[in-house]
């Protein structure tokens, strides 16, 4: 899906937070009535969900029965990857189709901090990573980021600032870690080579670029001759990438970390990591599961709606219930019965869930729905 530094970078400015939240109670009953009003019928629905296994995801899915009347079908896998080998089966269980794919990151309200999350659950209400799906994919990229940033040093060698690097990152033959991209750091010589202008005997020095030499002038023109500091934050994402041997069979056990190979020297370098890897997840899954729902026999006579977006998991208080979720919507596509398509971009689909109104008559009251099934003469269950 990505193809370029600049092509990463234009989808997350593209991918909005600022006015295109909506609390998940607000969210549910406009997209119903979105979906009634492309021809959903009520009691003929069944929406489906791609979350992650977290315990935070439940109440969108307690919200989400509430307005659909139905438990929605469990489409997703561990980091809201969408199962899509389920097509079929979701398919077969309803008229109007409607799924959610959600990534989700935690928010902490007292500090405007993305990544963490109060799991109130715990002894001591101890705060984790959220998601720890994507958390433990992104450690190890995250490390190699800060060997780097350590591993190359800003020096000033005959009046020319040098970058003096680790052999460790210059060596080509691994097949796993950051990888340099030369030509953005390094400045070639006459033949276009990279040719060091010392080697010493762990690291090899360069004559930095024109451009990065003009982009550091004011770190350059304090350095005194001799004097060496790490390159640290000055390690901008389109100067790396990564190389990790895994296993490359689609929705297989390293899926989410192939998809998110190519874009990680930015979710590394990102103010809010896990933010940003929840972002472009969401971008990724909603690209590939598009096709697959466009061209699965299965959704053949049936109306799709399939919209994707961020979850943001506000920590709870102790005592809370459920974290007050919100939903940030990114993209949707609707598939009509006969084969006509539509994706609707971010804007476009916030201004059509605004127009909705968030009052939804058909909503099912559950403790009457629970009441009434205890109370329902029981069924006997015979063998024979
Ligand atoms: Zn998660």
């Amino acid at each position: 899906m990505f193809t370029s530094a600049a092509n990463v970078e234009e989808m997350l400015n593209n991918f909005r937070l600022e006015g295109s939240t909506f609390r998940y109670s607000s969210f549910v009953p406009r997209l119903y009535n979105y979906v009634r009003s492309l021809g959903f019928k009520p009691g003929k629905m069944l929406p489906s969900r791609a979350f992650c296994s977290d315990e935070n995801q439940g109440y969108p899915i307690i919200v989400l029965t509430k307005h659909f009347g139905t438990f929605p079908f469990n489409h997703g896998r561990g980091g809201a990857v969408v199962a899509t080998y389920r097509h079929a089966p979701y398919a077969e269980h309803g008229e109007g189709l409607v799924i959610i794919q959600a990534s989700h990151v935690g928010y902490e309200p007292e500090n405007n901090r993305f990544g963490t999350y109060s799991r109130i659950h715990t002894k001591d209400n101890r705060n984790t990573p959220c998601c720890g799906k994507l958390a433990g994919i992104l450690d190890w990229y995250q490390e190699q980021y800060r060997i780097a940033q350590a591993d190359i040093l800003l020096e000033r060698c005959n009046g020319e600032l040098c970058l003096r690097i680790d052999n460790g990152l210059l060596r080509g033959t691994r097949k796993e870690g950051l990888f340099l991209r030369l030509k953005r750091l390094v400045r070639p010589d006459a033949e276009g080579k990279f040719t060091p202008l010392h080697t010493r005997s762990t690291a090899k020095s360069f004559l930095a670029l024109e451009a990065l030499q003009r982009q550091l002038a004011d770190l350059d023109s304090g350095l005194q001759e001799g004097q060496r500091i790490a390159i640290g934050d000055h390690l901008k994402p389109d100067m790396f990438y990564f190389r990790r041997s895994l296993d490359e069979t689609v929705e297989g056990r390293n899926h989410q970390e192939l998809s998110l190979m190519y874009p990680m020297p930015w979710i590394v370098t990102s103010p809010w990591p896990l933010l940003t890897a929840a972002q472009i997840n969401t971008q990724i899954e909603f690209d590939r599961t598009l096709r697959t729902v466009a061209h699965a026999h299965c959704f053949r006579d049936k109306c799709v709606f399939y919209i994707s977006g961020l979850n943001i998991d506000i920590s709870p208080q102790p005592g809370d219930p459920f974290p007050t979720t919100k939903f940030v919507p990114w993209a949707a596509y609707l598939r009509d019965r006969k084969g006509g398509q539509r994706v609707i971009e971010q804007s476009e689909l916030v201004s059509l869930l605004r127009e909705q109104s968030k009052e939804n008559p058909d909503q099912i009251d559950l403790d009457k729905a629970f009441r009434d099934m205890a109370e329902a003469e029981s069924v006997e269950i015979r063998e024979a």
